[in-house]
């Protein structure tokens, strides 16, 4: 067996649901790529009828989230929606808020239900340090979340990337893994947040889109890891490198090689774990590739 823990066999099925839309006050017109979704999914969300340089806050499920336009002068503004794979299953809305001509504040909102993904249980065996790390590794291991948790408190306000995301690896559409739910070595753990492509070991990895290397470095769970920043607190990550070929602070472009495929930190064998974050929310990253902002 290989990967963070296995790897290789595809997911559950997610369902398959129309957009749906809603005409507002004033012209405005909210539109979602679907009103019912399930847990670890993402959501294209637009905002149209703007006249250029109108205002628009928005919120998901009570988060202020960020709006751009693709140009100034554009009437359609859009936001991604991204739904943890732990967040409960239930109805939440999507509201924004902006001001009519005569200044009187006006809101609208969609709503979502979220039903709970259809992930499996594995029980593995690792080494044991992995699962109970000693004190020492169990330091590291909260310096890692600190770190982890600083990157995805911020929210960078623009958009770094270009065009459409790709898998990182050349030649690779799919992979599998996210979302399972994990017991290793007899003990609970939290779910896989990431898609695992197995790989030899030295296959180039590449950026998945344009952005900022926030993080290169060797984490004790993930290896070699490196996390950019691609703005409005969307964010990818790629773990289990044998070699990082960037460093933190670096302008990164798309499909640009940022290491090799690894088998560091926590892993059954050579791999790519591949995450993507929005907005603190752990989502399939196939999906920004399949549904494209
Ligand atoms: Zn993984």
């Amino acid at each position: 067996m290989l990967a963070c823990l296995s790897a290789g066999r595809t997911q559950g099925k997610q369902p398959v649901q129309g957009p749906v839309r809603k005409t507002c006050d004033s012209g405005i017109v909210l539109k979602l790529s679907s009103a019912t979704t399930s847990q670890g999914s993402l959501l294209l969300a637009e905002i149209s009828g703007a006249k250029p340089s109108q205002e628009f806050s928005a919120e998901w499920d009570g988060r202020p989230i960020p709006v751009w336009r693709e140009t100034p002068a554009s009437p359609i503004l859009h936001a991604l929606l991204g739904v943890d794979l732990e967040k409960p299953a239930g109805r939440y809305e999507w509201k924004i808020t902006w001001s009519a001509a005569d200044g009187k504040p006006l809101a609208c909102s969609l709503s979502v239900t979220v039903r709970a993904g259809k992930f499996p249980t594995e029980r593995l065996t690792v080494e044991k340090q992995f699962v109970q790390p000693d004190p020492e590794q169990q330091k590291r291991v909260e310096e890692d979340q600190k770190k982890m948790k600083a990157i995805y408190d911020t929210v960078t306000p623009e958009v770094l990337w270009k065009g459409k995301f790709v898998v990182p690896l050349k030649g690779v559409s799919t992979g599998g893994n996210f979302g399972r739910r994990r017991v290793l070595n007899g003990e609970a753990r939290s779910p896989h947040a990431g898609v695992d492509f197995p790989a030899a070991a030295g296959t180039p990895v590449y950026a998945a889109q344009s952005g900022k290397v926030v993080l290169a470095e060797n984490l004790y769970y993930s290896g070699n890891t490196v996390v950019i920043d691609h703005g409005f607190g969307i964010y990818t990550l790629y773990a289990h490198l044998s070699e990082i070929d960037v460093h933190a602070g670096d302008p990164i472009e798309a499909s640009a090689e940022i290491g090799k495929v690894g088998a560091t930190g926590r892993v059954t064998g050579p791999h790519l774990h591949w995450g993507l974050t929005i907005d603190h929310a752990r989502v399939n990253a196939l999906q920004i590739v399949q549904r494209q902002p």
